[in-house]
């Protein structure tokens, strides 16, 4: 079987007789176990996928399938699917089944998209290598001495490595984006509150966002128009309407673009991945787009403002996690307090266990002021100033991370040096905007390079069409 690099490259091959569900899903099955090594997949769905793809068959044969059908997709294990283990790749949630499915998936489903299993990642999307799962490292296909990037890394190389068309994971602080860029592939975060998260596990919910990790910007568009919208199981999902995405991806309006100098003067910014994003800038400029240098004068606090939130939320939301009611408990338990205690201190990986405290820490009565509140108020300074700066620019670009995809272990003692990889993603975390990672170069190992462009809030549809356009264009110089 070919390698598909889009939907409607596997449509066209069905009607032609060339390929069916049925050998699609067989084929990225036999991939999934062919490299198991990569540790992408915590679970294949093996004969429900290979049902659902008959009865997908039947349907095309009928002329009744719906708009995803031949799309067979892996999700993050942090989505609610029925019946399915979820665990978040930690220990703690051990022999958890969901007893209803995230509305974002089960729309998935109506539309006919085949489920193929459950992805690794970071414990509780905590990280930003995949090294924090509770089931192991996941490699990076392009090589295996390195990590994915996170904490969506399962999804990234699932789609980097052919074992699905597409996967859906989850974007706190670059989560998809910066997973996507380290594994060459496309890494779409919505506008906060654009996709229900009704059986999503919530890590800071004033950030977490379904992304989406593709080859195509096609199929993130199209991905896009069948889960957003309204959903009466959460409020905080926008009530906007939904356009066709995928139908508005045709753009040949020049934009006026910035790039955020201040990224590019930063420290740790690799200079290839520097030069590869400058080169992209050139290019848009030469293709008449107006494209000029802007100032964030916040960079150094956005890190900081991000973990001082995301913490104190993660503390409040992973409360429930006690052994009382599911999921794992401790053995050695001997009154009520050890079994909150031994349970969460057994249960939980050291990064967690770290936010946790950092969380109780920054909301404490004596800190609360300090950290927490201060933090809420550079919050809105950040949020201000970013939409600023897209009320004057259509997009804005910089790099989806300071580096291309790192050695397993070479941040791994130091967790200040692992958040500092997010510098780049949590902008657009904290200011709610959508925000995409395209793969635009490799540096010389070969490893890829991602172009991150911002919008204003609810303005997909040219963030879309404007990246397909771009990635168009790359493709064809390459
Ligand atoms: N790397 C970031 C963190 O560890 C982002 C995680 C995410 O988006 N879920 O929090």
């Amino acid at each position: 079987m070919r390698q598909y690099n889009s939907l409607r490259d596997i449509r066209t091959d069905i009607a032609n007789g060339q390929v069916s569900c049925r050998q699609l899903v067989e084929q990225y099955i036999h991939n999934i176990k062919e490299k198991a090594e990569l540790n992408a997949f915590l679970e294949i769905f093996e004969e429900e996928a290979l049902a659902q793809a008959n009865a997908v068959d039947q349907k095309l044969a009928n002329g009744t399938a719906g708009k995803l059908a031949g799309m067979v997709i892996g999700i993050k294990d942090v989505l609610a699917y029925k019946g399915h283990s979820l665990q978040a790749s930690s220990q703690i949630l051990d022999g958890y089944k969901s007893l209803y499915t995230a509305s974002a998936v089960q729309r998935l489903l109506q539309e006919d998209a085949i489920i193929v299993g459950r992805q690794n990642c970071d414990e509780f999307a905590m990280g930003a290598s995949n090294e924090n799962s509770a089931f192991g490292n996941v490699l990076n296909a392009d090589d295996h001495s390195r990590v994915p990037g996170g904490s969506s890394g399962g999804s990234a190389v699932a789609v980097q490595a052919d074992l699905c068309l597409a996967s859906i994971g989850s974007d706190t602080g670059g989560s998809v984006r910066q997973p996507a860029s380290f594994c060459g592939v496309v890494g779409f975060k919505p506008t906060y509150s654009r996709i229900s998260r009704y059986g999503l596990i919530a890590y800071a919910s004033s950030f977490d966002q379904i992304g989406l990790i593709t080859k195509s910007v096609e199929d993130a568009a199209l991905l896009l128009e069948v889960m957003a919208g309204a959903d009466g199981m959460d409020s905080t999902a926008s009530q906007r309407e939904v356009p066709a995405y995928s139908e508005l991806l045709q753009t040949n309006k020049k934009y006026k673009i910035g790039y955020i100098r201040d990224c590019f003067e930063s420290e740790g910014l690799e200079t290839e991945v520097k030069d590869a994003i400058l080169g992209v800038k050139d290019m848009l400029r030469d293709a008449g787009h107006e494209v000029e240098a802007v100032e964030f004068p916040y960079l150094d606090y956005i890190v900081p403002t991000y973990y001082i939130l995301t913490t104190a939320e993660a503390s409040s939301n992973l409360g429930r996690f006690d052994g009382v009611k599911y999921g794992f408990r401790s053995d050695s338990v001997t009154d009520l307090t050890s079994l909150y205690k031994k349970t969460r201190a057994e249960g939980f990986g050291k990064e967690v266990q770290r936010r946790i405290m950092l969380g109780t820490f920054v909301l404490s009565a004596d800190y609360y002021d300090a950290y927490y509140t201060k933090a809420q108020k550079v919050r809105r300074l950040i949020k201000e100033k970013t939409d600023e700066l897209l009320e004057a620019y259509d997009f804005l670009i910089l790099p989806t991370a300071p580096t291309t995809a790192f050695k397993i272990g070479e941040n791994t003692t130091n967790p200040l040096a692992m958040y500092l990889a997010d510098i780049f993603t949590v902008q657009a975390s904290l200011a709610g905007v959508p925000a995409i990672s395209i793969p635009v170069g490799r540096d010389a190992n070969g490893l890829s390079i991602g172009l991150q462009l911002m919008t204003r809030s609810f303005e997909e549809t040219a963030l879309l069409a404007f990246s397909n356009d771009i990635l168009d264009k790359i493709t064809v110089e390459a």
